[in-house]
């Protein structure tokens, strides 16, 4: 890995000025929670107690915070558990064991998110920004640019939402946990690293101050910006890592993955590697099989040479993503027999692959469609 990598600023976060969301518990530390208490002149053992209630009972109603004083109620609510997201649609699948959410935040931003169930897990599909600056041209938020990043308390409200209504039995299957959370709604997380690396500690902290999730089911997707990956590689939570290929050249990846003019494949494959060495957590690529633009079979074969001369003790896993075709786009999935040829060639040169389920396609589960349609309206 070259060292000037790591070295190259960082031009991606805050593109610009936007007014910040309310501070929120999710937002702080317990030490940081406790001094927002004090300083609303209230005792700031009080903090720990709304915490408990917050991401152990996944409460979030101060009337049923019993056990503090009802005059406390309100103000502690006020201080630390302000509305972040306002649920604007809810659209459901898979008899409703998929559901997606269009939310509403404070400035009237809309992102989503999206439970999935399936037997013995529950994943929840959450946005790091209203909008995406990445412009990959066959991902529908990728066309609207970014709006701005969210706030810690942003994104684990989304998980928390899922969780309350999880918790409460609304879910097909009886009541139920979130065990995974994934990084593929909206937006490029590592283009807002602070706010998602501090979400990522409030989901894996133990209760109250955390939701005490294990960091092996959270999932965090990026196009490749190096210098985050090499940078997450350092933080000592060992998130699994998914990077978005979708082609092993740079002539296809410049046009597909527009950031890779300034990070080619082998960079972000090195890093992805690093990371994979530095955690001994298995990386993922991602890989949108677009018809006839890049699932040749001789694509399939540069990609696992690529992968494999990084080393071929299974640092890496594959995941092929059947294109979701955004309206008006003139790519869609590809043909099954190239796809299965796809993934024989790839397994061929030993390379873990699956092919991804395309769960809530019907209600545009996969990339931002919900979003982009209602802000048209
Ligand atoms: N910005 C991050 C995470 C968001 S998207 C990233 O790019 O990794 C999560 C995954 O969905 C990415 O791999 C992305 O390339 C893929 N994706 C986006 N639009 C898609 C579409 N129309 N069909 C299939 N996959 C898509």
């Amino acid at each position: 890995m070259p060292e000037s990598i790591k070295t190259l600023p960082l031009v991606f976060d805050e593109p610009r000025k936007a007014k910040k969301p309310p501070r929120h518990l999710a937002d702080l530390t317990a030490a940081e929670r406790k001094a927002a208490v004090e300083s609303a002149g209230l005792p700031g053992y009080r903090a720990r107690q709304v915490s408990h209630h917050y991401f152990s009972r996944l409460v979030d109603d101060p009337g049923e915070m019993t056990d503090l004083p009802a005059d406390l109620r309100a103000p502690l609510a006020a201080a630390l558990l302000p509305e972040l997201l306002t649920p604007m649609h809810t659209l459901e699948a898979d008899g409703g064991t998929t559901r997606k959410t269009l939310w509403k935040l404070h400035d009237g931003a809309l992102v989503e998110s999206v439970l999935m169930r399936y037997p013995g897990r529950v994943t929840i599909c959450v946005s790091s920004q209203a909008g995406c600056g990445m412009a990959c041209p066959f991902c529908a938020t990728g066309q609207g640019g970014l709006q701005r990043s969210m706030s810690t308390g942003e994104i684990i409200e989304q998980v928390l939402a899922g969780a309350r209504s999880l918790a409460r039995g609304e879910i097909p299957g009886g009541p139920g946990r979130v065990s995974n959370v994934v990084f593929m709604g909206m937006g490029e997380p590592m283009a807002n690293y602070k706010a998602v690396i501090e979400s990522v500690r409030r989901m894996t902290e133990p209760a109250p101050d955390g939701l005490g999730m294990s960091a092996r089911g959270i999932t965090v997707s990026t196009v490749g910006l190096v210098p985050r990956m090499l940078q997450l590689a350092e933080e000592g939570i060992a998130v699994t890592l998914a990077l978005s290929l979708h082609a092993p050249d740079d002539e296809l990846r410049n046009e597909l993955v527009p950031i890779n003019t300034r990070w080619s494949v082998h960079e972000a494959v090195a890093a992805a590697w690093n990371y994979a060495k530095v955690t001994k957590r298995r990386v993922s690529v991602e890989y949108a099989l677009i018809k006839d633009i890049n699932d040749q079979a001789w694509r399939a074969d540069l990609l696992g040479d690529v992968l494999r001369s990084y080393g071929d003790w299974g640092w890496v896993h594959v995941n092929l993503i059947p294109l979701n075709p955004t309206p008006g786009s003139k790519w869609t999935a590809s043909r099954p027999e190239d796809e299965r040829e796809f993934v024989r060639r790839l397994e061929l040169k030993g390379i873990s692959t699956t092919v991804r389920d395309t769960r809530g396609r019907e209600i545009d589960g996969a990339c931002g469609q919900l979003a982009a349609t209602t802000a048209a309206t």
